[in-house]
């Protein structure tokens, strides 16, 4: 028995309870309810909350004061006056921060937040107590539905919390090690050196799941199947979160650790968006969110089944809201109900990124994750990115494997050619790809703006 998970759950939650009034206890309670809401139980009950948090923006938050003429709108149906909001841009609440804040909030009080980064400029927010606890409800809660619980032992795949010095950065460990029953393995330092340490560590320390990047934690298993280590005990499931999951980094990770892979659809700017079950579909965290997808060019809501842009309202954050904020993210929802029995609506793909998207030279819109998972059918290929620069130029940067052929690389420029028009492709060959800021590492960019 894990003894810190146990003082975890049976002490440190119910003493933070009490001692900061910290309610996730309370709310994941709620949400292992709610989670089985008729349709229409759970459409009242976010109308009900975004009737309240519309109201409270137009008369108490100054970048929505000129919107108090919807006050009729939202009285009579909330759901249709939030279409009636402006969408919310990344760089907008950047330049907005202070009037996004409720005039009656104490700044004081916020905790701030930033986005990584991962393409272009870093979102700076604040959220309050509320919002950090429900969302982290909702991350327990996708994680009970495979048996992990609060305090289970993880081991994070992650890079290092950037913005920390070494002794603030050992203080944090030492906090999350301790009081969160975490261990964390530096995303940089996992190499064919360094793998069969950390697989000895794995192996001592028998956490319960992984937790990391997509990224991260398939260069891990690739490193282990290379290798040919496994580790000694069955896991109950690896957490990929914060990066779109491609379906080769699941089977991947799926070969090296023999145990399902399961995916948090969460991001830094926007809490826990949806959960996978054990049925394989994304449940939204519906009780925390409206998740409107709207067609790329005129933001319009799209229909169940075709991707757009991913547009959230986050119900709880009353200190700072977003309104109808673009997380930059291509998602489809889906009007299926799932076999789990669960009846928070689904997601039905997430895509991955808004610039993950390229043009093709006859205008054309075509989903880089086609050339990600196709690079992956071409052994001479170990590592690649793909990079469209304008609508003519294509950069291929290629890690050559050892089984390098030049008629293969060929072969995958042709499948460019097939999709994209006789554009320029430009091949550098390199040693290493190098992850952004945050760790992570982009399979797929496009480097210029899609209206242009
Ligand atoms: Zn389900």
């Amino acid at each position: 028995m894990d003894i810190n998970a146990v003082a975890i759950r049976k002490l440190v939650f119910p003493l933070m309870r009490i001692a900061k009034g910290n309610n996730t206890i309370d709310y994941i309670k709620s949400m292992q309810d709610s989670q089985y809401l008729s349709k229409e139980d759970m459409h009242k009950l976010q109308k009900d909350k975004l009737s309240k948090l519309l109201m409270h923006c137009v008369k108490n938050v100054p970048a929505y004061a000129d919107y108090k003429y919807l006050i009729p709108a939202i009285e009579e149906d909330a759901f249709s006056a939030l279409r009636k909001f402006p969408i919310l841009t990344k760089q907008q609440v950047n330049n907005n921060t202070d009037n996004l804040i409720c005039a009656n909030t104490d700044k004081s009080t916020l905790t701030p937040n930033q986005s990584g980064g991962s393409s272009g400029e870093p979102v700076r927010f604040f959220i309050d107590r509320p919002t950090a606890e429900n969302s982290e409800a909702a991350r327990w809660r996708g994680l009970s539905w495979w048996d992990i619980n609060i305090g289970d032992k993880c081991l994070m795949v992650w890079g290092s919390p950037l913005e920390l010095n070494k002794r603030e950065n050992l203080i944090y460990n030492m906090k999350e090690r301790f009081l969160k029953n975490i261990i964390f393995v530096p995303a940089y330092s996992l190499n064919p050196q360094s793998i069969q340490k950390y697989v000895n560590m794995i192996n001592t320390q028998k956490p319960v799941y992984f937790y990391g990047y997509a990224s991260a934690l398939h260069l891990l298993a690739q490193l282990m199947i290379n290798k040919n280590i496994k580790i000694k005990y069955k896991l109950k499931g690896i957490v990929s979160t914060s990066e779109n999951l491609y379906d080769f980094q699941r089977k991947t990770i799926e070969q090296a650790f023999d145990c399902p892979v399961i995916n948090e659809y969460g991001a830094r700017d926007a809490g826990i968006i949806a959960y996978e079950c054990p049925k394989g579909r994304m449940h939204i965290s519906a009780e925390n969110m409206i998740v409107e997808i709207l067609d790329i060019q005129t933001n319009q809501p799209v229909e169940p089944g075709k991707p757009g842009l991913v547009v959230i309202t986050d119900l709880n954050n009353f200190s700072m809201p977003r309104l109808r904020y673009k997380l930059g993210d291509v998602a489809a929802l889906s009007k299926e109900s799932c076999e789990c029995g669960r009846t928070l609506p689904l997601i039905e793909k997430i895509e991955g990124r808004e610039d993950d998207i390229f043009i093709a030279l006859n205008g054309n819109y075509v989903h880089a994750v086609y050339f990600c998972n196709l690079a992956r059918s071409y052994p001479s290929i170990m590592q690649f990115q793909i990079i469209q620069q304008s609508r003519t130029d294509i950069l291929l940067r290629i890690i050559k494997s050892h089984t390098f052929k030049e008629s293969e690389i060929q072969a995958y420029i042709d499948e460019i050619y097939k999709l994209m028009g006789p554009v320029n492709v430009i091949v550098e060959y390199t040693d290493t790809i190098e992850p952004t800021a945050s760790g992570k590492i982009r399979y797929s960019k496009r480097d210029f703006p899609i209206s242009i």
